[in-house]
């Protein structure tokens, strides 16, 4: 099945991890060819400059491809991590291990199992919390005490080992670390330079942290789109102004499971989405979502119900993790996933319905031009979109039609990726709104995204008399 055929294409966005599973070039490209919309470079494992080779091979692939294809660099961000060790330190439930600073290790007592951190803070943030969880709760202590100095002692509650550089979470505790490390802002500058569409801040605790980077953007005169990764409880708490801050939101569950209690999940995640259809912001619902995949060829039910929800909820997109950047299967995930969401889509079609606040003129249009396409049942609704505003604005109302959106600049083509039911075509603005126009669908024909014959609805710049307004209006493909 071709995502390229309009009668078959599916409107929920897949964004892949890539990872030593996925980043050979042939890997890239068998992503590329089934269904990845996304293709995300974790930055927690590899900075940018290490991933440079995986980014250049993507841009090279995308420059050979019609629609566009989003690159997101999701930035580490402050977060806990344990000392490199020779070998994984096996830990017995019950027994009493010792977390602290590496200056430390010289205060144990003879026998003390110890595992070192990388925050100088650790011990004086871990007296505010009764819990440590070690890669999002893998393995779960409860603190006993913390000395004078720092170390922090904690009784394991399951076995389990600690490898390198393992993640620490401190779920009832305020960390006082700073959001951004020196790495990161090289990480955000080198995004800049070499063009990449998408940033996913992680740990965000506050709309400020989006600011900061919205400044710092700002100042390198660059528009690349923030995503804030909600998975901290403070982010949960200021919600409304991380998303009004950001361009958009992830849903990451593996962290925001460990921070609050897991069962709160499902409903935060529910929440988030229909916060940002509301606004109009794209949201990724991300982590675990295949999980058995990363080992197993097919998927467990209960994920495909997990991915099939997402898609129920209107989300603008899933993620893989695990499953492709460092799985068995990845195509297969993929695969998977994309079969998934197609059948869920199908199923709404029938009972899809768009009611969503209409903020402003721009989705005033948008919204007609939904119901306008749905009324005459057209094959696409095209939009003429530079900044990308427009296509969004469409996508907001989730036609159950594709969105071909059509754009002059390189970096809305793939950040348009993520929004639900978008293709974007990259086209030249030249001339009149209509010459534009036509380029841009001969562009959109040239991709297989539109056929002759086609019935659309364009919402595109018209020249009226002393000036242009946009007009939305059916046509027929020539
Ligand atoms: C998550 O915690 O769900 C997540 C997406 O973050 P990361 O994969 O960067 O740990």
């Amino acid at each position: 099945m071709s995502v390229r055929d309009p009668a078959q294409q599916r409107l929920t966005k897949i964004v892949c991890t890539i990872g030593p599973s996925s980043s050979k070039p042939a890997q890239l490209r068998e992503l590329v060819e089934h269904g990845m919309n996304i293709a995300r470079l974790n930055l927690a494992h590899e900075s940018a400059e290490g991933q440079r080779q995986t980014m250049k091979e993507l841009q090279r692939i995308r420059s050979s491809e019609s629609l566009g294809l989003g690159i997101l660099f999701d930035i580490r961000c402050a977060q806990i991590r344990t000392s490199p060790v020779k070998s994984p330190i096996v830990i017995r439930k019950e027994s009493v291990v010792s977390f602290g600073v590496e200056s430390l290790r010289r205060k144990l007592k003879p026998g003390e199992t110890f595992i070192g951190v990388d925050y100088p803070a650790f011990g004086k943030d871990a007296r505010k919390a009764t819990t440590l969880l070690i890669d999002n709760g893998e393995l779960s202590f409860e603190i006993v005490s913390v000395s004078s100095q720092g170390l922090v002692r904690a009784r394991a509650l399951q076995d389990g080992s600690i490898g390198t550089r393992r993640h620490i979470n401190l779920p009832s505790a305020d960390l006082s670390l700073p959001t951004f490390t020196a790495q990161d802002w090289k990480d955000i500058a080198c995004a800049v330079e070499e063009g990449i569409d998408i940033l996913a801040i992680s740990f965000v605790r506050t709309a400020k942290d989006i600011q900061d980077v919205r400044a710092f953007l700002r100042k390198k005169r660059s528009t690349i789109m923030i995503i804030a990764k909600i998975e901290t409880r403070q982010a949960v708490a200021n919600l409304s102004s991380i998303i009004d801050a950001a361009d958009g939101i992830m849903v990451a569950r593996g962290d925001l499971g460990a921070e609050v209690p897991f069962e709160d999940v499902p409903a935060i995640q529910d929440h988030i989405v229909r916060e940002c259809r509301a606004l109009g912001k794209p949201v990724i619902v991300a982590t675990q979502m295949l999980e058995s995949m990363i080992r197993h060829p097919i998927p467990t039910r209960a994920e495909v119900t997990d991915v099939s929800h997402a898609a129920v909820t209107l989300t603008d997109a899933t993620m893989l993790s695990g499953e492709t950047a460092s799985g068995w299967h990845p195509s297969g995930a993929l695969d998977a996933m994309d079969r998934i969401l197609r059948a869920t889509e199908l199923r709404l079609r029938s009972e899809q319905t768009t009611v969503c606040p209409i903020l402003g003129e721009v989705e005033a249009r948008a919204q007609v031009a939904v119901q306008l396409a749905h009324s005459l049942n057209v094959d696409a609704i095209v939009v003429m979109s530079h900044s990308g505003r427009s296509a969004r604005a469409v996508s907001k109302f989730r036609p159950h039609v594709p969105i071909i959106a059509i754009t002059d600049q390189r970096s809305v083509w793939g950040q348009l990726a993520l929004s639900y039911g978008v293709s974007s075509i990259l086209s030249s603005f030249a001339g009149s709104p209509e010459t534009s126009a036509n380029r841009g669908i001969e562009a959109a024909k040239k991709a297989k995204c539109i056929g002759k014959g086609a019935h659309i609805v364009l919402v595109s710049e018209t020249d009226i008399t002393g000036g242009s307004t946009i007009s939305v209006q059916p046509r027929r493909i020539q």
